[in-house]
């Protein structure tokens, strides 16, 4: 392995004479005095790595903290002259002068003092200073600051966040600012006009429809003040290309809303408009069988091929299995094995003839409902059982893609012990959530803001069931894996 070597720096020999603190020391200078007094101390106590360190770092934040307040004197007081409206253009004279702003920045804390303007036509305040430094709109802390204490508060909870951001950094932070920042980058995304918008600017589109795309949708239990367990839906589109079977997903799209199901659909629709799903030949839906799920399926993605996902079809065997021999019996695990070797095959008919034939062994009424509620689930979703068929054709039978999504999407951060949420802060975090794992921590604070930038489409009329293409026939073709690539072209 080569080591590069890092070219390094020549320390300047002149003095800034910027008028501040170390303002008459070159940086050379800097460097000796610092060296000296450290010397000095560790003549008097022995001076450890970690003493300099620390010594370091607090001279380090002094000179920022220097550099920073010179710099904003540097920019001298504002002329006084009427300044454009950011929304009119026009002209408009200054209403207050002077108005004090102190925040926080990774340099230490900040006090500005600027002009405020109000536009009477449009009825806006402004400050032009604020634009000029693009300072943000509002709050108590920069725009890099912010970033950061985001990404704290995206990962704990706030009180854990705000500890966790003192390990890190000399300037300490409260559990209330991190609820703050956090709030405010909610709302921010609510403000955003267009989910596509948002999905773009977290991962952009690409450059060419994928080959095949799979959709799993699914639900989780989060608990709320108000209103105990509800459920939040979770779901998943990502590139087939991109799936690396019982492994990983490369750049999934995930949606996620603490709502209704029209709420859902929006979302996971602008997901779908993001992969370009309207010239994706073949679409993989993955459900758990709940009716809802394939009327969602059939509206968004006609001709999708759908597939009970086979965890849930075993699940709901196991279901019925407690009910006819017991919670603990040593029986049901001859039962699961059971279960999986009859349903893996291209229908579940044989699995539901020797479901029929246990009717015969049915005591109680709750036996017959079991073994009743579970044939009818694999009657209902035997086109979606072709299992065989599907891995001999390469798709996925399983939704392990959105089992583990609901883990590090939602539950890591919001189902830790003891965890309620308003049911307005669960719905913004639910959101922020699924945008900060499509996007990354490098891109998220900055894909929120991006996505702001996008104009409020006009409304147009929507065509009913746009169709995600062509028509699929439910089988697959044996010949070509991915469909269309003997076929088109
Ligand atoms: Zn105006």
């Amino acid at each position: 392995m080569s080591r590069r070597r890092i070219p390094k720096k020549t320390l300047s020999g002149n003095a800034p004479h910027d008028g501040t603190k170390f303002g008459d020391l070159s940086d050379a200078e800097l460097v000796r005095q610092f060296a000296e007094e450290l010397a000095r101390r560790r003549g008097r106590a022995g001076a450890t790595l970690d003493d300099i360190e620390t010594m370091a770092e607090q001279l380090g934040r002094a000179t920022e903290e220097e550099l920073q307040a010179a710099s904003i004197e540097a920019l001298g007081p504002e002329d006084g002259t009427s300044k454009p409206c950011p929304k009119c253009g026009g002209l408009v004279p200054v209403k207050a002068r002077n108005r004090v702003r102190h925040f926080m920045t990774l340099a230490g804390e900040l006090r500005l003092s600027r002009n405020y303007h109000h536009c009477k036509k449009c009825q806006l305040g402004f400050y032009p200073r604020d634009r000029e430094l693009n300072l943000p709109e509002e709050g108590e802390v920069s725009d890099a600051m912010e970033k950061r204490i985001l990404d704290f508060g995206m990962n704990g909870a706030f009180a854990e966040a705000a500890q966790r951001w003192d390990v890190h950094y000399s300037v300490p932070i409260s559990d209330n600012l991190v609820r703050r920042v956090v709030d405010r980058v909610g709302r921010r995304r609510e403000n955003a006009h267009s989910r596509l918008a948002l999905q773009q600017a977290a991962l952009p589109s690409p450059l060419h429809p994928p080959k095949w795309l799979i959709v799993a949708p699914d639900g989780s239990m989060l608990l709320t003040r108000e209103h105990g367990w509800r459920e939040a839906k979770v779901g998943v589109v990502a590139r087939g290309e991109s799936v690396i079977p019982d492994e990983a997903v490369i750049e999934p799209r995930y949606v996620a809303v603490l709502g209704n199901q029209d709420e859902f659909r929006a979302a996971l629709k602008a997901a779908l408009d993001a992969e370009l799903a309207d010239d994706v030949m073949r679409i993989v839906w993955i459900g758990d069988g709940a009716r809802e799920n394939w009327t969602l399926a059939e509206d968004l993605c006609p001709f999708a091929i759908q597939i009970l996902d086979f965890i849930h079809a075993v699940q709901n065997a196991m279901a019925c299995g407690k009910k006819l021999l017991g919670e603990n019996d040593p029986g049901l695990a001859d039962w699961e094995q059971r279960i999986r070797q009859l349903i893996d095959a291209n229908s579940p008919d044989a699995a539901i003839r020797e479901l029929l034939d246990c009717m015969d062994f049915c005591t109680t009424d709750e036996h017959f409902t079991a073994l009743d509620t579970l044939v009818r689930y694999y009657r209902t979703n035997d086109k979606r059982m072709r299992y065989t068929e599907f891995r001999e054709t390469g798709l996925p039978i399983g939704s392990g893609i959105v089992e583990s999504a609901h883990k590090h999407v939602l539950q890591s951060r919001m189902k830790q012990a003891g965890q309620r949420w308003s049911v307005l802060r669960g719905r913004r975090m639910v959101e922020l959530r699924a945008l900060y794992r499509t996007a990354g921590p490098r891109r998220f604070h900055w894909a929120i803001r991006e996505a702001l930038k996008t104009p409020a489409a006009h409304q147009h009329r929507q065509l009913p069931n746009g169709p995600r293409r062509r028509r699929q026939s439910q089988t697959p073709s044996r010949v070509s894996p991915l469909g269309r690539l003997s076929a088109s072209n």
